[in-house]
């Protein structure tokens, strides 16, 4: 047993509270990770919020980088002293798994989200009251605590001389733009791609969509200090759609239309833009996450004799084994610098790091554990 402080969220929408809790001994399966930073995502906000369905109490977290403190009895993969980056989880058995389709694994959304492990079993308690537990393993991790006790299968090996306290968001929302554009859409040399909304993921597109050599990049959003950034990070041209028609502006830049968009925002009439900005043959990714249930629409006849492609994508179609360190040497490179959307809070200001998040102030919060 080892004692923890972590960040619980206790109540819909309520604050994180900072407690002590226990934390049992590893599986024969599992690595105990001492945290070093853990980057704040969209989706630790819409499970505090119950908007993702999650059991409560639990302690949140799925973006955590740190060092392997202890492994279980059968732990291959890593090695104790090993930098590692967390990351979802997948089951490694069912047909989309067995096909290489690991985020599209038929368990994803127990495995993620059931606030346990894939055997129901949780192993965090309060402390001086083991008799309560607290709920963990969120995306396999639930990394804003000192310590988080993971699966091997989703603990990443990253390089012992990258900035292990900034590697963290590799692991959700950085991979989730750039793998959108790498991975899922392909954006080739030479093409156009357009991203709507200017956040994490919209960003990490951005960066991704130069590095693969796009020569058209676009930025939509309506905060200029994020427009301004994505010029900085790799874009050719930004539209603040709250003054431009994006699709009119789009269709003008690249003379027709983007060969790729990437809607990142979450809105349906955002996601409409990104198709109707699309040139033939286009492909739009959707990647923004609305209320379960949103359902969006599109021009069937628009979509058909153009030969558009729209496709969902989750977690940038990644295989994190490969693709995470992938990522960490284009940053090393200075190809992929990410660290530009990136601030840092201490666990004491895990509720001020979600606010500043949620009013757009701070793109990437990272909260530092050590
Ligand atoms: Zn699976
Ligand atoms: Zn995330």
């Amino acid at each position: 047993m080892k004692t923890i402080k972590a960040a619980v969220a206790r109540q819909p929408g309520g604050p994180f509270r900072i407690e002590e809790l226990i934390q049992d001994e590893p599986h024969f399966d599992e690595v105990r990770v001492r945290i070093v930073a853990t980057g704040m995502c969209h989706t630790d906000m819409v499970a505090r919020d119950q908007l993702y369905k999650v059991p409560l109490p639990i302690v949140l977290g799925h973006e955590g980088s740190g060092i392997v403190e202890q492994i279980g009895s059968n732990v291959k993969k890593v090695a104790v002293g090993d930098h590692v980056v967390l990351t979802y989880m997948w089951c490694g058995h069912c047909k989309p798994c067995l096909n290489g389709d690991l985020t599209y694994c038929e368990h994803f959304y127990a495995l993620n989200f059931n606030g346990a492990r894939e055997d129901g079993s949780t192993s965090t308690f309060t402390a001086g009251n083991t008799a309560e537990p607290i709920h963990d393993h969120f995306f396999g991790q639930s990394s804003f605590g000192t310590f988080a006790l993971v699966h091997e299968r989703n603990v990443i090996k990253v390089p012992n001389d990258a900035p292990l306290e900034l590697l963290g968001p590799l692991g959700c929302g950085i991979q989730t733009g750039a793998g959108a554009v790498i991975n899922a859409l392909k954006v080739s040399p030479g093409s156009s791609f357009a991203a709507f909304g200017g956040g994490a993921v919209g960003l990490s597109a951005v960066m991704a969509a130069r590095a693969a050599g796009a020569t058209t990049i676009i930025s939509v959003d309506v905060v200029p200090a994020r427009l301004a950034l994505a010029m900085e990070l790799g874009a050719t041209h930004t539209i603040n759609s709250r003054e431009t028609d994006p699709v009119e502006a789009v269709r003008q830049i690249t003379g027709g239309g983007a060969d790729f968009a990437l809607e990142s925002s979450g809105r349906p009439t955002v996601l409409r833009q990104a198709i109707d900005a699309l040139a033939i043959r286009g492909t739009c990714g959707i990647v923004g996450a609305p209320a379960l249930g949103t359902e969006a629409s599109f021009d069937v006849n628009g979509v058909m004799t153009t030969g558009k492609r729209i496709i969902g994508i989750i977690e940038g179609d990644s295989k994190p084994d490969l693709f995470i360190p992938a990522l960490v040497e284009l940053y090393q490179q200075g190809r992929f610098p990410f660290d530009k959307l990136v601030k840092f809070y201490s666990l004491d200001q895990i509720n001020q790091a979600a606010e500043d998040s949620e009013k757009g102030i701070t793109i990437k919060p990272i909260i530092r554990l050590q």
